[in-house]
């Protein structure tokens, strides 16, 4: 039987119908920067997995760390064990991020969940009940419901599950452009904290890039305001870096744009080396001394799957080559031609913005309704893109090669336009 007849008929994906709306390419194997289809046909690679594959697919170091892992223990459970892996993994982590305590666990959205519930701890320990949050309007924080709640309440639409989500409290994003004057955002932020900091556990931002609730990069000026303002009224910094990290923005962390350090950090997506679902919550000693120190005296969550030892090798394996790369270079390189490339877009009449930063390039429509003919005509021309609404955009492994970074924005130029041509009318 067609195996893409059972996907039609009985496997959901991410965001959609069953059977789905839109149209499903069935994948037939990848390897570096290249999908292949069960046609036969090659795509090349714009969106490394959501932000996941870094090192690009079926990397040899990668795929060998994972199978070496195999072998020798592909899990063990983390409740009174312990094992190297997480142990040598979790010290890379202490030493890029300049934090001390990691709980590692399956998926981004986990991650963000024990963030909130460790941010509440924190706050209880100190004799405080504070079960608020503050978010920023088109934030993106993972699905899971408390994850969800901190999200951007219409991109994510929270009107469907009624009174079930708890009730946050939103400040507008910071405006658009890494060099923007957001002196007024900032101010609109200190009245947010001011208001509400008595019930507020934590601030909970993605820091210069927010991802999924809309591609929006912003300066870090108000990255180090807002950690000022958590200093001044004693709140969490929540730095969700799950899409920023790792190099994305061309920093290790995007946190270091603003040379602040939160007290709670969440990575994941490109920690695996997009081989393995896995993410961490990585907190400052004094977060995870005072939780330590005062009733119930722990961190209420244990997944089945936590530090999971296949996970770990790979995303040790997978630091271990990112710091072996010169991938400050390989993402410098491939900012620049998106900056050039993007730049020619920016009079068509359908393009609203362009703006781009590290390993992510993005062109804003006018009119979302043209992003399934800009996915189409792309794959034509031999690429995989995926537009969220109006939002056209590309995050590519930093292994990519110029040649192969051109035929991308080169396809997404040509797709844009022609859609600008039937835009014009
Ligand atoms: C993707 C993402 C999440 C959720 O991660 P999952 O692994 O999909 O659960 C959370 N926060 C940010 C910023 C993300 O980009």
């Amino acid at each position: 039987m067609d195996w893409t007849q059972i996907d039609k008929d009985h496997v959901w994906h991410p965001y959609n119908a069953l059977p789905s709306k839109t149209k499903i390419l069935p994948v037939a194997k990848t390897d570096k920067t290249t999908i292949t289809l069960t046609d036969g046909q090659e795509l090349t690679d714009a969106m490394s997995s959501w932000w996941s594959a870094i090192h690009g697919y079926n990397h040899p170091r990668l795929t060998k760390a994972l199978s070496d892992q195999a072998a020798v223990m592909p899990h063990i459970m983390f409740g009174g064990l312990a094992h190297e892996k997480a142990a040598l993994l979790s010290q890379k982590l202490v030493e890029l991020t300049g934090l001390n305590s990691v709980f590692l666990c399956d998926s981004g959205s986990v991650s963000v969940e024990v963030a909130l519930k460790t941010a509440i701890q924190y706050q209880e320990a100190k004799g405080k009940h504070r079960y608020k949050f503050i978010a920023l309007e088109h934030s993106y924080h993972g699905d899971t419901l408390a994850a969800m709640s901190v999200c951007d309440p219409d991109n994510s639409m929270h009107s469907i599950y009624g009174t079930y989500l708890p009730r946050h409290i939103f400040t507008p994003a910071p405006r658009l452009g890494f060099d923007a004057d957001v002196s007024e955002d900032i101010a609109t932020l200190t009245q947010t904290v001011k208001a509400h900091h008595e019930e507020v556990a934590a601030i909970i931002l993605e820091p210069v890039v927010q991802g999924a609730g809309g591609m929006r990069i912003y300066n870090p000026a108000y990255l180090k305001a807002a950690r000022k303002l958590c200093d001044e009224y004693d709140l969490l910094l929540i730095a969700d870096e799950i899409a920023t990290g790792f190099g994305h923005t061309g920093k290790m962390f995007a946190c270091e744009h603003a040379g602040i350090k939160p007290d709670i950090m969440t990575v994941g997506k490109g920690l695996t080396g997009g081989y393995m679902t896995m993410a961490a919550m990585i907190t400052s000693k004094e977060v995870s001394d005072t939780i330590s120190s005062s009733e119930p005296g722990v961190v209420m969550h244990g997944p089945t799957f936590m530090a999971n030892p296949l996970s770990c090798a790979v995303a040790l394996e997978s630091i271990t080559l990112l710091e072996e790369n010169d991938w400050q270079d390989q993402v410098r390189q491939i900012e620049a031609i998106f900056s050039e490339g993007l730049e020619k877009l920016k009079d068509l009449e359908i393009v609203q913005s362009v703006r781009n930063i590290g390993a992510i390039g993005v062109a804003e429509l006018k009119d979302p309704s043209y992003a399934q003919q800009i996915q189409d005509t792309c794959q034509d021309l031999g690429v995989w893109i995926r537009p969220f609404g109006a939002l056209i955009y590309s995050i590519v492994a930093y292994t990519i090669t110029p040649r192969e970074l051109r035929k991308i924005v080169d396809a997404m130029h040509t797709a844009i336009k022609k859609a600008d041509e039937d835009y014009r009318g």
